[in-house]
C-alpha cells in the first residue's frame, strides 16, 4: 500500500469529524445576514489548508464573499495544478421538509446529511485531505499546487470576473481541476465535456402614465400586455427553434463522434417524463432529448407579469407589462452578442403605441467546453478507469459554472471536472447528503490524479 493510502486510512475518523465541523457553518451566500458565516467558512478553509501543509494561505477579499488562496510550489519542472471548489451553500428553504436540521450534520448508514454535504463541502474538502496525505507521508506532491476556493458560487460568482484580473499572476496555472462536480453513479464515472453559458434580459413595456378604464380607453390605445405577448410570440417558432435573427450563427455543430458519445450515456426517456409528470417531451427538431438539454442553446421565459391578477374582475387597461428571459448558450456563442441580438430583434418587433425597453440581467457566463483527449481529461480518465474498472462516459451539463470561463479568459487555463457527487444527493434541495464512500474514494482519487498529471503534464 502506498504511504499516502495508509495515511488516509489512519486519519479517516479525524477527517470525518472535520467534515462535520465544516458542515455546521451555515455559509449561505444568498442571504446577507449569513455573510459572517460565509466569511467564517472561508477562515475554516484557510486554517485547514495551512494544517495540511499548504503555504501562503490567504483569505482574499472581493466586492462580495472572500476567496481563499493557498499554494505548494516545490515540484520544479512539473505542471501547476489549481484546485477549485466553493465553501458557500444554497439556502435551506423549505426547512420543514428536512428530516434533520440542515446545519446539524447527521450520519445515517454511509451517508452524511447536511446542507452543502455534497455541494460542495464534502467534495472540496477531499483534495485538501489528499494533499495533506501526500505532503505528510510522501514528502511532497507530484505537481505544483494552487488552491482557489470561493464563497459566491451559489449566487453565480458575481464578483469573480472583477476580482481575478489584478491577481492573474498569483492564480496562474497550467490546469484548473474543479472539485465541484460528480460522477454518473456509484459504479459509472464520467468526464464532463461541456457546460452551457448563460445570459438574460428583462423586457419592460410601458404604455400610458397610469392604469386606465378599459371601457373608456380600450381599443383606442395600445395595450402593453398585448404588445409584450406579441413580441414574445416572435422569439420562438412553434416547433421549438429560436427565431431571433442570428441566434444560432456562432453555434458550433457537434461532430458525429461527439453525438455518438452522448448517445452512449444511459438515458431513460420514459422515466424522465414520469418523474416530471408529463406525457411528452418538447424541443428543437433534429436533436435528441439529451442533446437539447446539453449541447443546444435555449431561450426560456422565466416570468411574465402585468395588469390585474387578483380574484374577480377589474376592467383595467394596464399601463405596463414585463417579462424575464434567460438563454443557455453553447460554444462559441458570446453572451454579450446574444443580448445585442435580442435587443435588436425586440426593437424590430415592437408594436407601435408603447415604449419597449430591454435591460440585460446581471447574470452572464460564457459556454465552456474541453476536448476528451485534453491532457487533463486523459489523466482523469486513466484514474477513473483504474478506480471504477470502466471507461468514463462523456457527459455534458446543461447548467453553467461561470468561473470556468474566467479561468480560461484571465488565466489561459482549462478546467477539468473531478468531483464525486451523485445526482440523487439532493443538492439545492431538502435532505442533501453525501456518500461517505465517495468522501473516502475522492481522497484516494485526488492522490492518483495529481500523480497522473505530474507524469503527463501539458503538451510542450
Ligand atoms: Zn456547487
Amino acid at each position: 500500500m502506498a504511504a499516502y493510502q495508509s495515511y488516509l486510512e489512519t486519519h479517516q475518523d479525524r477527517f470525518l469529524a472535520e467534515l462535520l465541523e465544516f458542515l455546521r457553518i451555515p455559509s449561505i451566500s444568498a442571504l446577507p445576514e449569513r455573510a459572517g458565516d460565509v466569511a467564517r467558512a472561508g477562515e475554516w478553509v484557510a486554517q485547514r489548508l495551512t494544517a495540511a501543509g499548504v503555504e501562503n494561505v490567504t483569505v482574499m477579499p472581493t466586492e462580495g464573499h472572500p476567496v481563499v488562496y493557498g499554494d505548494w510550489l516545490h515540484a520544479p519542472g512539473r505542471p501547476t495544478i489549481m484546485i477549485y471548489g466553493h465553501f458557500d451553500v444554497q439556502p435551506v428553504d423549505p426547512v420543514e421538509l428536512w428530516t434533520n436540521p440542515p446545519f446539524e450534520p447527521t450520519i445515517v448508514g454511509d451517508r452524511v446529511y447536511a446542507r452543502g454535504a455534497s455541494d460542495d463541502k464534502g467534495n472540496m474538502l477531499a483534495p485538501i485531505l489528499a494533499v495533506e496525505a501526500l505532503l505528510q507521508s510522501e514528502g511532497g506532491a507530484p505537481v505544483n499546487l494552487k488552491f482557489c476556493f470561493e464563497g459566491q458560487e451559489e449566487i453565480g460568482s458575481p464578483h469573480i470576473p472583477d476580482f481575478m484580473p489584478p491577481h492573474r499572476d498569483r492564480f496562474a496555472c497550467d490546469l484548473a481541476v474543479s472539485a465541484d462536480g460528480g460522477q454518473f453513479s456509484e459504479t459509472e464515472p464520467i468526464l464532463l465535456m461541456s457546460l452551457r453559458g448563460i445570459c438574460g434580459i428583462q423586457i419592460d413595456v410601458q404604455g400610458a402614465s397610469s392604469d386606465l378604464h378599459s371601457g373608456l380607453h380600450g381599443g383606442r390605445i395600445q395595450n402593453p400586455i398585448h404588445a409584450l405577448t406579441q413580441i414574445l410570440g416572435t422569439l420562438r417558432r412553434a416547433d421549438g427553434r429560436i427565431a431571433v435573427e442570428g441566434f444560432y450563427d456562432d453555434v458550433v455543430e457537434l461532430s458525429s463522434e461527439e453525438r455518438a458519445a452522448i448517445a452512449l450515456v444511459p438515458f431513460d426517456g420514459d422515466h424522465y417524463l414520469e418523474e416530471l409528470g408529463l406525457e411528452e417531451a418538447f424541443g428543437e427538431p433534429g436533436y435528441t432529448n439529451r442533446e437539447r438539454g446539453w449541447v443546444r442553446p435555449t431561450l426560456e421565459m422565466n416570468g411574465i407579469w402585468g395588469g390585474f391578477q387578483e380574484e374577480g374582475i377589474k376592467t383595467v387597461l394596464p399601463n405596463s407589462a414585463h417579462a424575464k428571459i434567460t438563454c443557455r448558450l453553447v460554444a462559441e456563442q458570446d453572451p454579450a452578442r446574444i443580448i445585442a441580438l435580442l435587443e435588436e430583434h425586440i426593437t424590430q418587433h415592437a408594436p407601435p403605441g408603447v415604449e419597449v425597453n430591454v435591460n440585460p440581467l446581471s447574470i452572464l457566463g460564457r459556454p465552456y467546453s474541453i476536448a476528451a483527449d485534453h491532457w487533463g481529461n486523459r489523466a482523469a480518465a486513466a484514474v477513473l478507469k483504474e478506480m471504477y474498472g470502466r471507461e468514463p462516459y462523456q457527459t455534458r451539463s446543461g447548467g453553467s459554472i461561470p468561473i470556468t470561463g474566467v479561468f480560461r479568459e484571465q488565466l489561459g487555463a482549462d478546467t477539468i471536472s473531478f468531483g464525486f457527487g451523485i445526482e440523487d444527493e439532493n443538492f439545492h434541495a431538502p435532505d442533501e447528503f453525501f456518500r461517505l464512500a465517495s468522501f473516502r474514494k475522492s481522497q484516494i482519487a485526488y492522490c492518483k490524479l495529481l500523480a497522473e498529471l505530474g507524469k503527463s503534464g501539458p503538451p510542450a
